[in-house]
């Protein structure tokens, strides 16, 4: 499903959890019947992402979210579910990187992203969206830019929601121990996982980050 910018304008995207775990509550449609409940004329959000990292379209792009309260107007509302930080999912975060890109570039970099938190006083969306996402302080997204391949010598610090060659090397010698991971180039919450077993295991700073010591410990 590709963005395609609504008419109306729109300057910030905002990041929203569904506040659930459950299975059955894994879909827009449940959501919408929440906000219908509620006397909404729809569902609040214009974007759900199921744990299986599928995006389901909810309120009209055109449509100002009900989503933010006194922060609705020229936003985007994006809804993950879920509630316990553990539990989100590689491939929401893969779903959530990959829109994100989308509209940042679709407004030339002109959108910033931010978690409902920043306006409330709730925890919300829970993940850590700005390392997910690699925001700056004001909730800039980078512009993507073109991979640059991999030599022998290049190993630089790698860390949650990298992606790339180095990633995929990482992931490649840390199935060399046995980790078992998909070496599909996105440190994601599974690598981090096995990074932090490796660095406990070989008595580094088990921090999850992948610098020059890790890298050793690794044999690069
Ligand atoms: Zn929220």
């Amino acid at each position: 499903m590709p963005f395609e910018k609504p008419d109306r304008f729109v300057e910030r995207l905002f990041l929203h959890c569904s506040a659930s775990d459950r299975p059955e509550h894994d879909d827009v449609g449940v959501m919408r019947d929440w906000h219908l409940a509620r006397g909404w004329s729809d569902v609040g959000y214009h974007l759900f992402v199921k744990k299986d990292g599928h995006v389901q379209a909810g309120r009209d792009l055109e449509v100002i979210p009900a989503a933010q309260a006194g922060n609705n107007t020229g936003t985007i509302a994006v809804c993950l579910h879920g509630l316990a930080v553990e539990r989100f999912t590689e491939a929401q975060y893969r779903s959530v990187i990959g829109l994100s890109n989308e509209v940042n570039a679709a407004y030339d970099g002109m959108v910033t992203f931010h978690g409902h938190c920043e306006v409330s006083s709730k925890a919300c969306p829970v993940f850590p969206y700005r390392e997910v996402l690699g925001l700056d302080a004001h909730g800039n997204m980078e512009l993507p830019q073109d991979p640059t391949p991999l030599t022998q010598a290049d190993t630089p610090t790698v860390r949650l929601m990298d992606r790339g060659p180095a990633a995929r090397r990482l992931q490649e010698l840390l199935n060399a121990q046995g980790a078992g991971l998909a070496a599909d180039g996105i440190f994601g919450v599974m690598t981090r996982e096995a990074v932090v077993r490796f660095q406990t295991d070989n008595e580094l700073d088990a921090d999850a980050i992948v610098g020059p010591l890790t890298w050793i410990a690794l044999g690069e």
